[in-house]
C-alpha cells in the first residue's frame, strides 16, 4: 500500500508517488523565527514531520528522501529583540537557532537534510530577490514605495488552500491598510531598511525580504524543484503564510503548484487554549527537560493524539508516556539480540500509511508485543530461558519502536540510567518476583525502599507493576 496523507488543498487523503531515480521524495516543513526559546507546541509539527521523515526513510532509503526545515533569521521580532538587548540580530538568532537544534535534538528529531537559513538565500539565481523580479516581470506584483507587493487579485486560485472568502482574508490577514497598496489584502515581498536596520541591496533599494517570500525561495533554492511533494506546518499557517507562499511559487514558476501534499498539524492546548507565546500560557522541553523528564517521554506525548487533532497538554500524558516507554525499555533490555531479522513488519507499519495513524500505531505495537508475554507486565515475565517466540517479539517492538524515533537499546539512549538506576531497576525486578511468590513481607519492605528513593510503585488489576517518579 502507498503511503497516504491528508491534504489540506484537496481535502483528501493522497498517495504519495514512489521516488524515482534521481527524483527523491522532497518534504518541506517551515522552521522557528529565531528570536526565543521553542515552547512545547512549537515542537508538535517538528516531532509528528520527524515521524514522516524517519518512515520515508525506511520504506525507500535515506538516499531518496530529502528534508528542508527553514531557520527564518531575520524578522522585526528578533531585530526588537536585538535592540532591546543591545546586541546584533545575528547574534539573537545565532543563539536561537542553537537552542532550537539542540531542542529538537532531545525530542529525538533527525537533523533535517537542509537547514536553510533566510539571510543565505535572499541573493542568488534561486534568491529571494530574484523571484521577486520575476514576479513584477510577469505582471503579479508592484513596487510602491519602496516596498513590492503581490497583487493578490492576479491569481485566480488565491484562497483556494484555506479556502476563505476574499473578505475575509482580507480582515483576517491582519495586513495594514497601507495607501500605497492597489488593495488591502495584498502583502509585502519586499520592504525597505532604515540604516540603522539589517538590509540588502536590491532594485527597490536597501530592504529586506517578507516572510512569505523566504520559504518559498528557499524551498525552490534547497528542493530543486518548482514543485515538492509535501509542504507542512501548524493548522496555524495555512493562511496566510501558506496561502501566499503557494500564490508567489506558482505565479513565478509558470503555474506549477507549490506542493502536491499540504500537511497541517493541530494545536497542542492548555485545556482548551492553545499553546501560544503571546498568551503566556507556555512550557519549554528545555523547562521539561530540566526537570527531569526523558525527551524520548516527551516524543511519545507529543505522539500521542493523531497530528491533525487537537492535543491536550497535562501532567498526566507526561507521566503516562513515561509509564509506557519504561515497559518497553524494560522488555526490551531483556532481549540479547536487538537486530531483527526476517520478519516482515509492513503489516505492522500499515497504520502509519494510513496518514500517520499513531494512535492506531502504539496501541497495536501494546497487542502486538504483549504476545506471549511482552508488555503484559514484569511480573509475567519468564524468568528461566528466553522463549524464542518472546524474544521474536521483543526484537518488534525494538524495531517497530526504532521507526518511529524511539531508542529502546539501553546503552544508547541511556534511558533507564536517567529514568531509573540499575539497582532501582534490580529492586522493581525482585518486588514483582516476590509478588509472585505471594512473599508479602519481602515486597513490602521493597516498596518502603524504593518510596524513600521516590519512586511509587503500582499495580494493576492484571497484575502489571509499574512505577513513576514521586
Ligand atoms: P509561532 O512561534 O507562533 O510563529 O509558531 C511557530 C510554529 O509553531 C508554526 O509552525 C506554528 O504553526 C507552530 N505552533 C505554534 N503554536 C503551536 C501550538 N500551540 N500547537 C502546535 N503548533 C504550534
Ligand atoms: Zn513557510
Amino acid at each position: 500500500m502507498a503511503l497516504q496523507l491528508y491534504d489540506t488543498l484537496s481535502r483528501t487523503k493522497k498517495p504519495l508517488r514512489a521516488p524515482e531515480p534521481g527524483k527523491p521524495i522532497t518534504m518541506y516543513l517551515c522552521g522557528p523565527t529565531v528570536y526565543g526559546r521553542a515552547h512545547i507546541g512549537n515542537a508538535r509539527g517538528p516531532v509528528v514531520f520527524d515521524v514522516l521523515y524517519r518512515l520515508l526513510r525506511h520504506l525507500h532509503g535515506a538516499e531518496n528522501v530529502r528534508y528542508a526545515r527553514n531557520i527564518t533569521d531575520i524578522d522585526d521580532k528578533i531585530m526588537a529583540k536585538a535592540v532591546a538587548e543591545n546586541r546584533g540580530p545575528q547574534a539573537v538568532a545565532a543563539e536561537f537557532e542553537a537552542a532550537y537544534f539542540e531542542d529538537m535534538g532531545a525530542l529525538g528529531c533527525l537533523m533535517p537534510d537542509f537547514n536553510p537559513r533566510a539571510t543565505e538565500h535572499i541573493a542568488g539565481d534561486h534568491g529571494m530577490v530574484a523571484m521577486i523580479a520575476a514576479l513584477i516581470g510577469r505582471g503579479y506584483a508592484y513596487e510602491a514605495n519602496g516596498h513590492v507587493l503581490f497583487e493578490i487579485s492576479r491569481f485566480d486560485g488565491y484562497g483556494q488552500l484555506s479556502r476563505r472568502p476574499m473578505d475575509e482574508m482580507v480582515a483576517g490577514a491582519r495586513v495594514e491598510v497601507a495607501p500605497y497598496k492597489r488593495a488591502p489584502g495584498d502583502f509585502v515581498l519586499w520592504k525597505p531598511s532604515a540604516d540603522d536596520q539589517p538590509g540588502w541591496e536590491s532594485p527597490w533599494g536597501r530592504g529586506r525580504p517578507g516572510w512569505h517570500i523566504e520559504c518559498s525561495a528557499m524551498i525552490r533554492s534547497v528542493l530543486e524543484s518548482d514543485t515538492i511533494d509535501i509542504h507542512g506546518g501548524g493548522i496555524d499557517l495555512t493562511f496566510p503564510h501558506h496561502e501566499n507562499e503557494r500564490a508567489q511559487s506558482c505565479c513565478a514558476h509558470g503555474g506549477a503548484e507549490l506542493a502536491r501534499i499540504w500537511m497541517h498539524n493541530g494545536f497542542l492546548t492548555m485545556g482548551e487554549t492553545k499553546m501560544s507565546k503571546s498568551i503566556g500560557n507556555i512550557i519549554t522541553p528545555r523547562e521539561l527537560l530540566d526537570a527531569g523528564w526523558d525527551g524520548e517521554v516527551l516524543r511519545l506525548a507529543l505522539l500521542s493524539a493523531h497530528y491533525r487533532q487537537p492535543l491536550r497538554w497535562t501532567d498526566s500524558l507526561l507521566s503516562q508516556s513515561q509509564r509506557t516507554l519504561s515497559k518497553w525499555h524494560l522488555e526490551s533490555r531483556k532481549s540479547e539480540d536487538f537486530r531483527f531479522h526476517n520478519q516482515d513488519l509492513s503489516g505492522f507499519l500499515s497504520p502509519l500509511l494510513f496518514d500517520i495513524n499513531m494512535p492506531k500505531f502504539i496501541s497495536n505495537l501494546h497487542s502486538v508485543v504483549a504476545s506471549p508475554s511482552i508488555l503484559r507486565g514484569i511480573d509475567n515475565l519468564n524468568y528461566g530461558d528466553p522463549d524464542p517466540d518472546d524474544s521474536e517479539s521483543r526484537k518488534m517492538l525494538h524495531a517497530l519502536a526504532k521507526i518511529i524515533g524511539f531508542n529502546l537499546d539501553r546503552n544508547k539512549s541511556g534511558f533507564l540510567i536517567t529514568v531509573l538506576s540499575d539497582h532501582h531497576v534490580a529492586l522493581v525486578d525482585r518486588y514483582a518476583q516476590a509478588r509472585l511468590e505471594k512473599d508479602w513481607p519481602t515486597a513490602d519492605g521493597i516498596r518502603d525502599q524504593l518510596a524513600k528513593d521516590g519512586i511509587i510503585l503500582s499495580v494493576a488489576r492484571d497484575g502489571t507493576v509499574s512505577w513513576r517518579k514521586a
